[in-house]
């Protein structure tokens, strides 16, 4: 069994219990995990306020050096953390070492900005008199984590905490564990204090609620659905914990008459396909300007034919199961609510046929048409290889199009005219703009959404901020 880590501890749960983690493709069981609660939490909870002073009061290179040495402990152990992350989450295993790789990138970014953080000197009116403004770390941070990138959504939080000098109790999704509490292990190896970093597994609304709850932690980065977005931010928002929250998005990409269309249908097929369309900037609505609409259908749905689905663990597959069984469920009530408004089943709407289908929860790349816009597939974030394409009379109507939704995260624009691109990166309700570029997550940039898709940045200098304190501090000069 795997075993959570507290105050620098391996640890079963408290009260004895486990439960099973299963493997998306084959419905076996992978491995099992500690199942927490309450009392496992307060136990990571407190070790992280202890190990907390001693921490934000080691330099900030010190704390970079065992940042780049825990880098060093998970990079050995590569190819077994890779394939073990294929067997909880379903994904390829390329993509599985990718996302491994990407987390090890975005916590070298962090440990490289810790001794960047600086305040500032503040002249004032009366010269005798001058102000400082100091950058502290916030305190004990919970990272709540989603199941869709375990890892680089883990990292995207404890990179910049540790950084910052702060201190962190992570908590998994329930059903993707595995590959967090190795690495967390790991990370520990290279010498981490005591308490510092720890994860608690188990049921969200029993570890994750203590997090929100227990006012010891003081700040809370949250990955995973609007709607639990809504919820942390009614309990831990109430005890004005500082929050950042990644939540869902529908991310609209709007292809003009102008733009490269095989870059275009490239980055359309990765970006909505890509972990079986379980990726929060997925390209999850498509608008294509009418002189070019039938053209740019036509040649998608060329690509979509050449997807291989199946077990992550197979070098072909491009496409694994959907993470679980009520995740397909939701897909198929999706799709079949859009069939019954009169969408147009292209390619897909079902699911695989053959053997190797039948334990996993697998699901054919579908394309719909002629979707009208009050369908859950428009209105609602679709979390799983359903691209609806809908055709504009321009990139104005694109636009206008692209906001009609309640979340506001990522989006797209492909044309090669400068002025409309311009426009475009101007009009769109998102946080994020990709112009003539695949939507893809960088280490450098701030990344985040508006609306329902939440509010807060991670990745980037930008990120840090949310892990310090701004003190101002007024001093007068003896005379
Ligand atoms: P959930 O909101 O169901 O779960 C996210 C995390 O919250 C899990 O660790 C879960 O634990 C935990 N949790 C559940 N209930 C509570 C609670 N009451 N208090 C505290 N924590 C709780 O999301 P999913 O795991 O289904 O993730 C998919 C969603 O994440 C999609 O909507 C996707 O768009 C979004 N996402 C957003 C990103 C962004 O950057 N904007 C990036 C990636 C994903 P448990 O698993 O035990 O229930």
């Amino acid at each position: 069994m795997a075993k959570m880590f507290i105050a620098g501890e391996l640890a079963g749960a408290l009260s004895g219990q486990t439960y099973d983690v299963i493997n998306p493709a084959t419905g076996e069981t992978v491995g099992s995990a500690p199942k927490g609660n309450e009392s496992d939490a307060r136990a990571a909870i407190d070790a992280a306020d202890a190990a907390f002073a001693a921490w934000a009061d080691t330099s900030a290179e010190s704390r970079a050096q065992l940042i780049l040495k825990g880098i060093d402990a998970v990079k050995k152990e590569l190819p077994e953390l890779s394939v073990l992350l294929t067997r909880e989450q379903g994904k390829p295993v390329g993509d599985s070492q990718r996302e491994i790789e990407h987390f090890l990138h975005g916590m070298n970014f962090y440990a490289g900005l810790a001794s960047k953080i600086r305040g500032s000197y503040v002249p004032l009116p009366d010269n005798k008199m001058y102000g400082m403004v100091l950058k502290q770390p916030v305190g004990v941070c919970g990272a709540i984590v989603p199941w869709n990138f375990p890892i680089t959504l883990m990292g995207t939080k404890v990179g910049p905490a540790l950084a910052a000098g702060c201190t962190v109790v992570v908590k998994p999704a329930s059903s993707t564990p595995l590959t967090t509490l190795r690495i967390v292990e790991l990370l520990n190896s290279a010498g981490l204090p005591k308490g510092v970093l720890n994860v608690v597994t188990g049921p969200g609304g029993v570890v994750g609620e203590e997090l929100l709850q227990n006012p010891k932690v003081r700040r809370i980065a949250f990955t995973g659905e609007s709607k639990t977005g809504q919820h942390v931010v009614s309990v831990a928002g109430s005890q004005m914990k500082r929050l950042t929250l990644e939540l869902g998005g529908s991310d609209p990409m709007i292809f003009c008459e102008d733009g490269d269309m095989d870059k275009a249908l490239t980055a359309a097929s990765v970006g909505r396909f890509y972990n079986c369309g379980q990726a929060c900037l997925a390209v999850k609505r498509l608008y294509i300007v009418e002189s070019v609409y039938d053209q740019f259908v036509e040649k998608l749905l060329g690509k979509v034919a050449k997807l291989t689905v199946g077990n992550g663990l197979e070098k072909t597959t491009r496409l694994g199961p959907l993470h679980t069984k009520a995740q397909r469920e939701e897909i198929e009530a999706q799709i079949e609510d859009a069939v019954t408004r009169g969408a147009r089943v292209l390619t897909g709407g079902k699911r695989p046929e053959g053997a190797q289908f039948e334990k996993g929860f697998f699901y054919s790349p579908t394309v719909l048409a002629d979707v009208p816009e009050d369908a859950r597939v428009v209105k609602e974030e679709t979390f799983g290889p359903v691209l609806p394409v809908f055709k504009v009379k321009d990139l104005d109507e694109g636009i206008a199009r692209a906001n009609n939704s309640m979340y506001g995260l990522g989006s797209s624009v492909w044309t090669k005219d400068l002025g409309k691109a311009r426009r475009a990166a101007e009009k769109i309700e998102a946080g994020n703009v990709w112009i003539n570029s695949l939507h893809i997550g960088y280490d450098e940039m701030p990344f985040g959404g508006v609306k329902y898709s939440g509010f807060g940045r991670e990745h980037g200098p930008e990120a840090l901020e949310y892990y310090l304190e701004t003190k101002g501090v007024v001093i007068a000069t003896p005379e």
